[in-house]
């Protein structure tokens, strides 16, 4: 193992780790200066400063960046490039109580927790000394560090090196992805300017235990997708005074939730790997006020992890789910009556209501044959409204968009209307099929091979944390692409993503991570040897075969 680089990554790990940079903060932009302040002492940078540059996300409240690090091979004219992307923002600091002021001070913060009363597990790893605590130094300074350490050492001699690497050193991951989606089309650029050839995406993010006793460490190739259907409910109103004679759409989506919460039979399995079911993100009704009147609508919405499923088939699937779900209500709703109907000695007549569910796609023809062109300039008039109103957050301005496009519809009928929640992370699934994939594959098996450790090693697919990856390719289809576009309402406008750029880039991805425990928890920490030794050896092997 190389000692002084472990040293050194420590030492980036930490000084990055000092800078508190909470997403969604001008905190971001301190860490930046730091990773600037560090590349810019690189031989490398100080003969080609014009390979530093900041990637700005446009319009951003907190002006932030990102940084690209591009560092070209002086050895053999070799196009190949390896494409790394590592965030340097957080999750805030407030779980950290009364040592907030510690967060971001790993070695103080390490001594300080040995006061205070911790978890049986984290009690045992603080006093091995073999972990290290901090905000950030975990998800993922650490990582930013190990890349780094290896540009350090590279540019030191570049003259040997054969290949490209471009680093993106991206804002907002913990939030809305800003950064990353703001380096897709400059990478797409430097791809096509300076005919390099790009070999895969490879980020160095955290990686943890699967389960409880999971002693392997894994490298993951490929990545979860996440995808939110949603449902906008549209029941009938009543009086509570009358109340067999309305449908209730919190029933309704109570019965969706039952229907698809949890449900495994929406898990996608890959080669033995398996997604996670879908679960609630969020469930309300719209009914602003009190009244004795029942809600008329309501909406929800799951988050919906893929393996292998795309947009258009989670389309049908949801759609069938709201349809039975519909069903499944006014079938007990009938039951109720009749029963009641006998206790209160009333005749019985079947209930009215018919079990509909419609895409937003659907919905929106349906109208669009009612309107004609004047849908279309008054959704447009709406949605500029809409942009400008800052107390509706993206999720709730698509939600609107379903909204207004239903009040400007004829039928006024129970109906569910399924459609998509912004964002959208596609899937990668690395299956060997292309010269691309099968060279990633024998790279990160070649390098997972060599590298010499008591550690067990284990190389996997799908990455199963939301990341930065997922914008590293986008599905080819043009039906997909559709079923994206046309089923998430005020996509290019409320929420964008640069498809076609994503499309261009068509890496493979990876994830060679840090390893540690608790990320997103005050106890978030770092296993020091594995992180600071093995993961960089594996980083730096499977780099050197990427470019062979
Ligand atoms: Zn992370």
């Amino acid at each position: 193992m190389n000692m002084s680089r472990s040293k050194r990554i420590e030492e980036i790990a930490v000084a990055l780790t000092e800078q508190l940079s909470v997403a969604e903060t001008t905190g971001e932009l301190d860490a930046l200066k730091k990773m600037h302040e560090i590349f810019s002492d690189m031989t490398y940078y100080k003969n080609n400063p014009e390979d530093l540059r900041t990637i700005e996300v446009p319009g951003d409240k907190w002006g932030r960046k990102s940084l690209m690090a591009l560092m070209r091979g002086k050895k053999s004219d070799n196009k190949k490039t390896v494409v790394m992307i590592g965030h340097i923002d957080t999750v805030g600091i407030s779980d950290y109580g009364s040592l907030k002021d510690y967060a971001n001070k790993p070695y103080e913060l390490t001594e300080k927790f040995k006061e205070i009363d911790l978890p049986e597990e984290v009690k045992k790893d603080l006093e091995s000394g073999e972990y290290l605590f901090g905000r950030g130094l975990f998800d993922m300074k650490t990582g930013d560090a190990i890349i780094m350490s290896i540009m350090e050492e590279i540019s030191q001699d570049i003259e040997n090196f054969s290949g490209n690497l471009i680093f993106c050193a991206v804002c907002d991951e913990e939030a809305n992805s800003a950064g990353m989606l703001s380096c897709v089309p400059e990478l797409v650029k430097i791809q096509e300017n300076e005919g390099l050839e790009f070999t895969a995406l490879l980020d160095t993010d955290y990686m943890t235990s699967e389960y409880e006793g999971d002693e392997n460490k894994y490298v993951y190739i490929g990545t979860v997708g996440k995808i939110m259907p949603s449902f906008y409910i549209v029941g009938k109103e009543t009086h509570v005074g009358e109340s067999f004679k309305g449908i209730d759409p919190n029933q309704i989506s109570a019965s969706i939730i039952n229907r698809i919460n949890l449900n495994v039979e929406y898990c996608d399995t890959v080669e033995g790997e398996v997604s996670l079911p879908p679960i609630t993100l969020k469930s309300k009704d719209l009914k602003p006020e009190y009244s004795c009147q029942i809600a008329k609508t309501a909406c929800l919405y799951f988050n919906y992890a893929t393996q292998s499923s795309t947009p258009d088939e989670v389309m049908v699937k949801m759609k069938k789910a709201a349809k039975d779900s519909f069903q499944y209500t006014v079938d007990s709703l009938n039951n109720q009556y009749e029963a009641y109907c006998k206790m209160a000695s009333r005749d019985y007549k079947k209930l009215p209501w018919e079990a509909r569910s419609f895409s937003y796609e659907e919905l929106y023809s349906m109208v669009k044959l009612e309107m004609g062109q004047e849908l279309e300039t008054k959704l447009n008039e709406y949605i500029n409204e809409l942009i400008e109103k800052e107390e509706f957050d993206t999720r709730d301005k698509t939600m609107k968009i379903v909204e207004f496009v239903h009040s400007l519809w004829s039928d006024r009928n129970p109906a569910v209307i399924v459609y998509f929640t912004p964002p959208y992370y596609p899937h990668v699934y690395v299956e060997g099929k292309t010269e691309k994939e099968i060279n990633l594959l024998n790279a990160v098996a070649d390098a997972v091979e060599k590298t010499k450790t008591d550690y067990k090693v284990v190389y996997k697919k799908f990455f199963p944390y939301i990341s930065d990856l997922s914008y590293g390719s986008a599905p080819k289809d043009p039906v997909i692409i559709s079923g994206i576009k046309n089923n998430m309402p005020g996509f290019g406008k409320t929420y964008d993503l640069p498809l076609e750029d994503m499309q261009k880039l068509d890496l493979p991805v990876l994830d060679i991570g840090s390893f540690g425990k608790d990320a997103h928890k005050f106890t978030e920490r770092i296993e020091k040897k594995y992180s600071f030794e093995v993961a960089p050896e594996l980083v730096e092997r499977t780099i050197m075969n990427l470019l062979k």
